[in-house]
């Protein structure tokens, strides 16, 4: 099997979906690298350390699509919406595509990557139990997000984060809030607590008070019924709007008493929850900053713009989405290392091995023999028998 690397076209995107680092785990498992000269120079990794870790230069992006066998990008067509079409034509029928592929939100280029006969496997659908963990691309750059996020605030808020005791006088602490605790939201804690902020957290999922309690933050508890709220892949479930309304209500005040919040609330396939509105907004100092990650889902502030710095009643409001692009050299080693994981799961002696019984190849199948095949974007097609327990 020849794997290749095209270099990221979507404009902006700095990472690289392998290092070279991961190269001699494939050439292990009796697969070849191909790679395109230069695809990891923005991260920060040179041609060089691709051919020392044995990987095969190639000088286009059309020769590294006709060489490989399987495609590995980090913005795949659909959740590259900018560029990716150009790729259609470079592929061929019977190449497997991997990488982020936004299926629930692109449905009809999934169709179209069907209808071009390719084998295609999203990573955001990658089952979340325990042997997926080292495959879970998700949660990987939801780490990256929510540490950089803690950073554009802390550098756009006209305050310190840590408490100073000085001899010109004692600097309180900044008030982070961070809305929606997952995996970026925990992150935005530890990394606004290594700040020296004073970090508080609120998720309509109650299970995330300890997890927050561990980091050194503080659990926002409002008076709702939460119910329940997981699904059984860990998810929220979308609340309906008199819940919202009325968890807006009761968090107008936490935000208000805010320097910073970080909001990363959202649910799979979903607009993302409205739980800051422009009246919200206008209640906090003027200074402070909010980090809408879910911009690219619609947002949770009504504010938000996305990928835009906005100033309104003085409040910063960053929509920025792709900041996992913002930190490419650790963003693409962990990138790289959930996807060789994944492909050594896929492979069996040096050839693909599309097994079906198990849940990671499965869950992960979006497009075969020219069909959708996945469960959430072709309800009505047959499915494949789950495993029976043994
Ligand atoms: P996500 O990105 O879908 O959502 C971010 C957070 O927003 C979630 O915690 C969600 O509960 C919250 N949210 C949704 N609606 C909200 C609202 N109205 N108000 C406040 N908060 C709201 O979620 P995620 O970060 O990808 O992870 C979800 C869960 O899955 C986490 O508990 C995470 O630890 C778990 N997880 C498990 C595994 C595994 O077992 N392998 C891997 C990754 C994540």
């Amino acid at each position: 099997m020849i794997i290749g690397v095209p270099k990221e076209s979507f404009p902006g995107e700095r990472r690289v979906a392998m290092v070279p680092a991961s190269i001699p785990l494939l050439t292990k498992a009796k697969c070849e690298v191909v790679v395109e000269d230069g695809a990891g120079l923005a991260a920060g990794y040179t041609d060089a350390a691709y051919a020392e870790k044995g990987a095969k230069l190639l000088p286009s992006r059309a020769e590294v699509f006709a060489a490989a066998d399987i495609i590995i990008q980090v913005l795949c067509y659909g959740a590259n919406d900018q560029t990716g079409r150009e790729e259609l034509p470079l592929m061929r029928s019977g190449q497997v595509l991997i990488g982020f592929l936004r299926p629930l939100g692109s449905p009809h280029t999934v169709a179209e990557i069907a209808t071009k006969g390719l084998t295609a496997f999203s990573v955001e659908l990658m089952p979340r139990i325990t042997r997926s963990q080292n495959m879970d691309a998700l949660s990987a750059m939801a780490t990256v997000c929510g540490y950089k996020a803690v950073l554009q605030a802390a550098d756009a808020l006209p305050r310190f984060f840590p408490m100073l005791t000085t001899a010109a006088g004692t600097i309180t602490p900044a008030r982070v809030l961070v809305l929606g605790a997952g995996v970026a939201g925990l992150q935005a804690i530890a990394t606004a607590r290594r700040l020296g902020a004073v970090a508080s957290a609120y998720d309509v999922r109650p299970a995330v008070k300890e997890q927050i309690h561990s980091l050194g933050g503080r659990y926002v508890e409002l008076p709702l019924e939460t119910g329940q709220s997981e699904d059984h892949r860990g998810y929220a479930k979308q609340q309906d709007e008199a819940f919202l309304q009325r968890q807006r209500e009761l968090l107008t005040r936490v935000i208000a008493d805010s320097d910073v919040v970080i909001s990363t609330a959202t649910v799979p396939g979903k607009r993302a929850p409205l739980l800051i509105t422009a009246d919200m907004v206008k209640r906090m100092a003027p200074g402070s900053v909010i980090v809408d990650l879910a911009s690219e889902r619609g947002g949770n502030c009504e504010l938000t713009r996305l990928n835009e710095r906005i100033i309104v009643h003085g409040v910063t409001i960053f929509g920025y989405f792709n900041l996992a692009s913002t930190v490419p050299y650790h963003a693409s080693q962990m990138y790289s290392r959930n996807l060789t994981a994944f492909l050594l799961n896929l492979l069996k002696d040096g050839q693909l091995n599309i097994d079906l019984q198990d849940e990671i190849t499965r869950d992960t199948l979006v497009t075969r023999d020219r069909a959708v095949v996945h469960h959430l974007l072709a309800p009505a097609q047959p499915q494949p028998a789950a495993p029976q327990p043994s």
